[in-house]
């Protein structure tokens, strides 16, 4: 069992495949020239089922894949055929550029849950925020997924002045459609550019949404990061991860593996453990994963308050999204 020293259980684990990406959304490559990582940085198809399967011995019960975009890895059906006979639940998060290439993988590995990311419903503001005109192929493909009885979530960071006048249209997504819209809160990470002012909380989206739909809370299990709602009449739900208003670490079970096989214990730390170099050069693995849980932060990887307005991005370290794998 992987256990910290807060006593938090950690069963679940983000495999980033990739910090490469066909899209550029801003809050997630650095506005500089972003460097990849070169290819033998990168953990091979064999060394990710390794490094999943010690994990799944110490009790890891889900996997999901992200990156960057894992779709723009060449091996990524290799991956996925390698990791569905894992016999953990296995999902993925993408961008949804690339994923009707990978639906018979996707199906044959038993993936039955997708998350795409979308933040506008405008082609315009689509080219805005990725940098690419791919809004048409993401719609068509979210399309595609339901026809094959995909679950699809979708996820929306919401920037204010950017897409937070969306909200009421995402949330109208769901009235026909047995879809989940989860509305992000957008983070600081390395060279995004991020301040308290472009945070739109919570709150303040329930306020907004809550002025046209009656919104009815529900449970789901306790280390799910998003806080869920009905809306009535719809058949789709909402749901809000809220780590910058509300944050969710004392129940939280998530590791992180970035694609060059370090591992991160909270999305915020800026230590790293590096697991593949432990790997190559024939050490323990076991007990690296296990030190490196046990020493994992109360929370935000202890580094900045739950205050958001208080929080000076100068004085965080840590790396881009795209490089840690969201
Ligand atoms: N390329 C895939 C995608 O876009 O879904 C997977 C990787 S992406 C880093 C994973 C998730 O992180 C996406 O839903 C994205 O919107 C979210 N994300 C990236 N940067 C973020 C930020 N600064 N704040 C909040 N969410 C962010
Ligand atoms: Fe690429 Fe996803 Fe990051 Fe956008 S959020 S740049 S699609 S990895």
């Amino acid at each position: 069992m992987l256990i910290d020293k807060h006593h938090r259980i950690h069963d679940y684990l983000r495999i980033s495949l990739t910090d490469n990406c066909n899209l550029r959304c801003f809050y997630c490559m650095p506005n500089e020239d972003y460097h990849f990582m070169p290819h033998q940085q990168l953990m091979q198809p064999q060394e990710i089922l390794k490094i999943a399967q010690t994990f799944v011995n110490l009790g890891v019960k889900k996997i999901r894949l992200t990156g960057g975009e894992p779709f723009v890895r060449k091996d990524a059906a290799e991956i996925i055929q390698l990791l569905g006979g894992l016999g953990v639940e296995l999902a993925i998060t993408t961008n949804g550029t690339r994923v009707e290439l990978f639906l018979d993988q996707l199906e044959a590995a038993g993936i039955q849950s997708i998350n795409i990311s979308l933040d506008t419903l405008q082609r315009e503001k689509f080219q805005l925020i990725t940098g690419r005109d791919l809004f048409e192929k993401v719609k068509e493909n979210i399309a595609l997924l339901m026809q094959r009885g995909f679950k699809v979530k979708i996820n929306v960071v919401v920037v204010k002045g950017l897409n937070d006048q969306e909200i009421l249209d995402f949330v109208h997504l769901t009235k026909d459609q047995s879809i989940t819209v989860r509305f992000i809160e957008f983070m600081p990470f390395d060279g995004n550019n991020w301040n308290a002012d472009k945070l739109v909380t919570w709150q303040e989206m329930l306020q907004q949404i809550g002025q046209k739909h009656q919104l009815t809370a529900f449970a789901t299990e306790a280390s799910d990061t998003s806080k869920y709602y009905t809306v009535a009449g719809h058949q789709g739900k909402l749901a809000f991860i809220t780590t910058m208003s509300a944050a969710f670490c004392s129940t939280c079970n998530r590791i992180r593996l970035t694609a060059d096989g370090k591992i991160k214990n909270c999305l915020f730390s800026e230590s790293e453990s590096d697991l593949l170099g432990i790997l190559r050069s024939g050490g323990d693995l076991e007990q690296l994963i296990q030190m490196s849980i046990w020493d994992k932060h109360a929370a935000l990887g202890g580094q900045f308050s739950k205050d958001f307005e208080k929080i000076d991005t100068n004085n965080l370290h840590n790396r881009s999204m795209i490089a840690i794998g969201g």
